[in-house]
């Protein structure tokens, strides 16, 4: 019975040696180490041995089944790691994979563009808090409470005599009383309102302009928001004002340029009129200068207010502005 065990095995060795596939693995196992495999089979003979024979049978034999057992788990892993390799192959020819580079949003690019126009004008930049008094963001901008233009804006209160900025206008007082003119600024940042749909966000951009000094005329700022326009769009684009009312300016205008789009013609953007609103403006309120203590009969000045959000569209011809804020890859990757 002995020999008998050791023939089973070199017989199997020397099969196992010639499997060229995991099929061929596979059968070996069956036909060996199976149910009713070769060794298997020797195992359960062993009760038919004499007494005596069998625990020398029996263990021989048990060393021959775990030694198959872990020649046929060696090979096979061998075989499918061979074959897992093949699958990922490199292809040298392929191109890399490169890491994509950070850039600029958008809006911050118009915001430092709108910037670099102004400060080439002689313009310093200022920013002030996001979390606005009351005071600064409402009644020293000539708008006492319960006033009627508090009613123009949705504004988020932090408590009673806190709220989230309206506008970048706060920045006006905050400057004019630390600093004595002439005074020539601009100030961008974040601003909220309790607002939104396709064209407006709870949060979105503006910038302010402040200029004051001695004959300061509406002229002057004419001049200034032609220049500002000329450059951010072209030579070509003209500007109209139309007179309106913020509390804090008077006279106050609304801007509109000639529809970059379609050049005056009409169109979709600018609802056929030829004309898109881009700007309000106008002379800085003498109640406004009391309460920073200025001399309203020595200084005059001009304030101006523009959305980036609204610049950045009509440069881009974006026209869903909530695209800005889902920071999908793809459409930031264009700018
Ligand atoms: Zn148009």
């Amino acid at each position: 019975m002995l020999t008998n065990i050791e023939e089973i095995y070199r017989d199997a060795l020397s099969e196992l040696q010639n499997a060229g596939t995991l099929d061929d693995v596979e059968a070996f196992s069956v036909k060996y180490l199976g149910r009713k495999g070769l060794v298997t089979l020797y195992l359960r003979g062993l009760s038919a041995l004499p007494p005596d024979e069998r625990p020398l049978a029996g263990k021989r034999s048990n060393e021959v089944k775990i030694a198959l057992e872990e020649a046929v788990a060696k090979i096979r892993t061998e075989m499918e790691a061979k074959a897992e390799g093949a699958d990922e192959g490199i292809d040298v020819t392929l191109p890399g994979r490169m890491a994509a580079a950070g850039r600029l949003h958008p809006l911050t690019q118009i915001t430092l563009e709108i910037c670099g126009i102004f400060t080439k004008l002689g313009f310093s930049i200022v920013e002030g808090p996001e979390i606005e008094s009351d005071y600064y963001n409402f009644e020293a901008l000539n708008i006492p409470k319960h006033h009627p233009a508090r009613d123009m804006q949705d504004t988020f209160y932090i408590s009673e005599s806190t709220v989230l900025r309206t506008h970048t206008s706060p920045t006006q007082p905050r400057v004019m009383e630390k600093q004595a003119p002439p005074v020539r600024i601009i100030a961008p940042g974040k601003v909220y309102r309790c607002d939104s749909d396709i064209t407006h966000t709870p949060m979105f951009h503006q910038v302010e302009g402040l200029l004051v000094d001695e004959n300061v005329s509406f002229g002057d700022l004419k001049g200034i928001l032609t220049t500002f326009v000329h450059q951010m769009f072209d030579a070509e684009t003209s500007l109209r004002f139309r007179p309106s009312f913020f509390p804090f300016t008077e006279p106050s205008a609304e801007v509109d340029i000639r529809c970059v789009i379609c050049r005056g013609k009409g169109c979709r953007v600018c609802s056929q009129t030829g004309w898109l609103e881009v700007l309000g403006a106008g002379m800085v309120h003498p109640a406004v200068f009391e309460n920073v203590g200025y001399d309203t009969k020595k200084y005059t000045g001009f304030a101006f207010g523009m959305g980036v959000e609204r610049i950045t569209m009509l440069k881009y011809g974006i026209d869903d502005i909530r695209k800005y804020f889902e920071n999908d890859f793809r459409f930031l990757r264009q700018f």
